[in-house]
């Protein structure tokens, strides 16, 4: 039985996450899809040595891959490297996502790999430019806060590479990251006018007004296959309006008992949310 606290946190928490099990996630996904909005499943969890909890994720994600062909959820997978082995070593991490993107290309599916804190880019990004080439449903989430993203961008662009952009999620220091967030924006700005000009499959991942309307400019000039991508439970306003007008949408659905670290990032972005929780304690 959790404790108090927890279950406080848990009842302002489950606006973000589908609840504890794939059980949950399956449903949360039916629900995306009658809303008209593509799911991404990700299955919370990070930062794991223990062999045991790394086969017991990578077998989570390919249940999941066959729960979406079977129920034909329109919607997809997002895994974090550090979950399926990076944290323990790269050649396990290599072949479990392997074998994650083979399962995906039976089933006819695409699979996301989110990006992780910056001790985890490097391998990140090799490992997807060399499993890429040989299975083109793949894509990569990069960070705007993260200045070698330019960089990593139009080396991947002209591959066919396929990349999410989101501002990144992880505190990070002055020498890799871009701090402010007026310098973080504009890097997004930078970022997504090169993903209209030279890419063709990607994702605009963020809540920002100011760079959802900026998107919407951009697809006008340039006929692109892209999607904007929201989280659960953030700007629920935005996504109708954005289905509305012809875009596709996706909702990032995490879930898993691994809720309270991904529920304090979200907190830590906004500090209305901490609002939430003092009302969920008090009312
Ligand atoms: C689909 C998707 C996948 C992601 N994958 C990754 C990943 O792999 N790696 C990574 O580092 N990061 C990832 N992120 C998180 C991302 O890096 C940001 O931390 C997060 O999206 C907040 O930035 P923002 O672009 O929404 O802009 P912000 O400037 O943070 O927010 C813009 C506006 O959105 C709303 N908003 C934003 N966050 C919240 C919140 N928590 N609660 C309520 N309102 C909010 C507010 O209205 C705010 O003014 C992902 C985000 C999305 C949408």
């Amino acid at each position: 039985m959790p404790g108090l606290t927890e279950r406080l946190l848990y009842r302002v928490a489950k606006r973000w996450i589908a609840g504890y099990t794939l059980e949950d996630a399956i449903k949360v996904a039916h629900d995306a899809n009658n809303r008209e909005l593509r799911a991404i499943l990700n299955r919370l969890g990070e930062h794991t040595p223990d062999q045991k909890l790394i086969q017991s994720y990578t077998e989570e994600y390919l249940k999941l891959l066959d729960r979406i062909r079977a129920e034909r959820i329109e919607g997809t997978i997002s895994v974090k490297p550090s979950q399926i082995g990076l944290a323990a070593n790269p050649t396990l991490y290599n072949s479990n996502l392997r074998g994650i993107v083979e399962k995906a290309e039976t089933c006819d599916e695409f699979v996301w790999i989110d990006m992780e804190n910056s001790p985890y880019t490097e391998a990140t990004i090799r490992s997807y430019s060399e499993i890429f080439p040989s299975y083109p449903r793949l894509g990569v989430c990069l960070q705007a806060n993260m200045k070698r993203t330019e960089s990593d961008l139009k080396d991947l662009l002209p591959r066919g590479g396929i990349v999410r952009l989101v501002k990144g999620a992880y505190p990070e220091n002055a020498e890799v990251a871009y701090k402010k967030r007026s310098d973080v924006d504009a890097n997004y700005l930078k970022l997504m006018a090169i993903l209209f000009e030279q890419g063709d499959h990607f994702g605009i991942g963020t809540h920002d007004g100011k760079l959802i309307d900026k998107a919407r400019i951009l697809s006008q000039d340039y006929k692109r296959d892209f999607e904007f991508q929201l989280l659960k439970g953030i700007r629920d306003d935005v996504k109708p309006n954005l289905v509305k007008e012809g875009y596709r949408v996706s909702e990032y659905i995490p879930y898993g008992p691994e809720w309270y670290n991904y529920s304090k990032r979200r907190m830590r972005e906004r500090k209305r949310n901490i609002l939430l929780l003092l009302r969920s304690i008090t009312g």
